[in-house]
């Protein structure tokens, strides 16, 4: 970790937000890498990677002017969020936390909900243990081996594997305090019926803070997802009002 270059370009930094770690006036950081392909997610190039170097460096900063940024707002802003891509894979995500800590930030770690070696890893460490924890969810979790893991990785297709993964993170999150911790549905019409509601709520604590967000059919990494047409209003709100029925919590962003 001592070793790791701070000038090369890391992710894309938000320098302020007021909606993304509840209840802080936060910056983010989005680092590169997954180990997932939703074929929703619009970050395609923090999870394929840039095609153009120039185009990389213009639009991520490093993990230097991250924390030149930190300083600067030492006071205004309480908090930082990291995120990804999934930052439990990057090397940066340990020096950040250290570094933004020391700086007295809390952190909020949004993770994707695959990785529980990785999140246990995290989360046992004093000083690297977040201050809050977002989860997705992102369908029934005996579909994700076939819909929403790489089709390159070895497990791609074995059901079991990804199922087990996204249970054993949804339980290791739901051992943090209530008012730390919440699950993210991104309400995407082909991947979350109310059949799927249901099977996500039997994973999550019945004291969870369920944030469901409207799918966006623009720069999906899977094209065919373009042409997808978000649920209206009303269906969105029917499905979070199903989706309530068996966590108080679930509410529509
Ligand atoms: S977890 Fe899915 S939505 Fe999130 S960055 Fe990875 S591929 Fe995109």
């Amino acid at each position: 970790m001592a070793d790791l270059p701070l000038d090369r370009p890391a992710g894309i930094l938000v320098k302020t937000t007021c909606v993304d770690f509840p209840g802080h006036l936060a910056g983010s950081f989005f680092l590169k890498g997954c180990n997932l392909r939703c074929p929703y997610c619009y970050n395609r190039d923090l999870v394929l990677g840039f095609e153009d170097a120039e185009e990389a460096s213009t639009s991520l900063a490093s993990t230097e002017e991250l924390f030149t940024h930190l300083e600067r707002r030492q006071g205004i802003l309480t908090g930082l969020t990291i995120s990804g891509g999934e930052p439990l894979l990057n090397p940066y995500t340990p020096l950040i936390i250290k570094k933004a800590r020391e700086l007295g930030y809390l952190i909020k770690l949004d993770t994707n909900g695959t990785l529980p070696d990785e999140l246990e890893a995290i989360i046992n460490n004093s000083d690297l243990r977040p201050d809050f924890i977002a989860m997705d969810i992102k369908t029934s979790p005996e579909r994700y081996g076939i819909e929403i893991c790489n089709k390159s990785s070895p497990f791609f297709g074995k059901t079991e594997y990804w199922e087990k993964k996204v249970r054993r993170c949804a339980e290791i999150v739901s051992s943090f305090p209530a008012e730390k911790r919440e699950f993210r549905t991104v309400l995407v019409p082909s991947l979350v019926q109310k059949e799927d509601i249901k099977k996500m709520a039997e994973i999550l604590p019945q004291d969870a803070s369920w944030q469901f967000a409207p799918f966006r059919n623009e720069n999906c990494l899977n094209p065919a997802y373009n042409d997808i047409l978000p649920y209206s209003d009303a269906e969105a709100a029917e499905l979070v009002e199903y989706a309530r029925t068996f966590v108080e919590g679930a509410e529509l962003r």
